[in-house]
């Protein structure tokens, strides 16, 4: 696939490489439906760069064993390829402290931790948790669980037709009764990149902790969580180029220091007997049981390959690629971009005249383009904008001008069938 986008992507981007960096991810070098793929479903999982598959293998055909209790050498090997992990995340996401980096199975695994731990401990009847109608299911579901369970109750603050949280309305609803105010920092379903910074100030004046859902963010813009402020920020492996099954949640030190276990096991303990157990430190405290050992050395070494990459560098390639995507998509007669944020990343979601979500995604699967039909887990959002599902192509870093040229070719033939 390579040789045919060499050259495209040369007018357009001499310092970001891309047509090299492709050779790094051996899925993308396929065809589907007899063409090169085109592989636009980022936002749900992006492609694994080999330096992550090696780095995965190596532990498991040199270094396999438990970590954490082994006095042996390969014990000794393993932990430490896990443990080295936990300050790459915590560079990543501009934390004050290591300990303040728990590896969890993922965003949804991250944010109801903190639901359960944090939340159930410190949330009463007549208190709120703010959230926004752009969330996705994971940071909706686990706030309306523990909300119903303690009597508290679940606020949305509303957005406007370009997919913007209403800045205004969130401070009227941001009040003395706010206990969480729970956002995404990028939505997957509109691209819309949040002012989290501000939000994390006026959540902060009302006296409320802040969570940051970074599933979408983490892989497409510069996360400083010391910057912006807030106490919680949660991301996916597999959304940042590393394994599936693995993530992390960033916590402020007092605030892990004063929850409770999530849940209890193995490695989670200081002492236990029968009458009583006390718990380790943060953050090994909510870290019960044998973790994915595996996974999470191929995210440290997918955090290792961003860094080389720059993420600034890809966000400045992709937000071209966007704008490009965008001018060209808008061109298309009955299609309607749904997320047209003033600040947004990486995302395409559309709906087209006559044709469901699904018959896109199936015409372009048919030409070897991968794109994502459905709610995207936003069924409220999905409702906000009186649509059942959009198609959504997401953007990586690794994606060029030349695949947008087939979308756009691909949703032509959609216009013609059902136009
Ligand atoms: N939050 C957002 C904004 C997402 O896009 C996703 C996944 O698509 C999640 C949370 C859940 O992530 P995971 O399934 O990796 O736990």
């Amino acid at each position: 696939m390579g040789a045919e986008l060499v050259g495209v992507e040369k007018q357009h981007s001499v310092a970001f490489d891309v047509n090299s960096l492709r050779r790094d991810f051996p899925a993308l070098d396929q065809k589907v439906s007899g063409r090169p793929l085109v592989y636009f479903d980022n936002a749900a999982s992006a492609q694994t760069p080999l330096c992550v598959l090696e780095a995965m293998e190596r532990f498991y055909r040199e270094d396999r064993s438990n970590v954490h209790r082994g006095v042996h050498t390969l014990s000794q090997r393993a932990t430490a390829a896990y443990e080295a992990v936990r300050p790459k995340i915590q560079r990543f996401l501009g934390a004050e402290r290591e300990q303040e980096i728990v590896f969890t199975r993922g965003t949804t695994d991250a944010i109801n931790l903190v639901a359960a731990t944090y939340g159930r401990k410190n949330l009463g009847p007549g208190d709120e948790v703010l959230i926004t109608t752009m969330e996705h299911h994971s940071n909706i579901v686990p706030w309306q669980m523990v909300c119903k369970e303690r009597g508290a109750k679940l606020v949305v603050a509303p957005i406007n037709d370009a997919g913007e949280l209403e800045m205004d309305r969130f401070r009227e609803l941001c009040g003395e009764r706010t206990k969480i105010v729970a956002l995404a920092h990028v939505s997957n379903a509109l691209g819309t990149v949040n002012p989290v910074e501000e939000i994390t100030r006026i959540a902060h004046d009302a006296g409320a902790v802040v969570l940051l859902d970074g599933a979408q963010a983490a892989a497409h813009l510069e996360v400083d969580v010391s910057e912006i402020g807030c106490d919680f920020y949660a991301f996916s492996g597999h959304k940042v180029f590393g394994p599936t099954g693995v993530g992390a949640l960033y916590g402020r030190y007092a605030l892990l220091e004063a929850m409770p276990p999530y849940q209890g096991g193995g490695d989670m303990i200081r002492r236990v007997t029968f009458e009583e157990t006390t718990y380790a430190d943060p953050p090994m405290r909510f870290e019960a049981g044998t973790p994915n050992i595996a996974a999470v050395i191929g995210l440290g070494a997918a955090l290792d390959y961003l860094r080389g990459i720059g993420v600034a560098a890809a966000a400045a390639y992709e937000a071209e690629l966007l704008s490009y995507g965008t001018q060209r998509l808008r061109d298309i007669e009955g299609l309607r971009l749904i997320g047209t944020a003033r600040e947004k990343v990486s995302v395409l979601s559309f709906v087209m005249e006559g044709a469901h979500a699904h018959d896109i995604g199936t015409i372009l699967d048919d030409q070897g383009i991968a794109v994502r039909a459905g709610h995207h887990c936003t069924q409220p959002l999905m409702d906000r904008f009186g649509v059942p599902a959009t198609a959504r192509a997401s953007l990586a870093f690794y994606n060029t001008r030349q695949e947008i040229d087939r979308l756009v070719e691909g949703l032509e033939m959609v216009r013609s069938l059902f136009g």
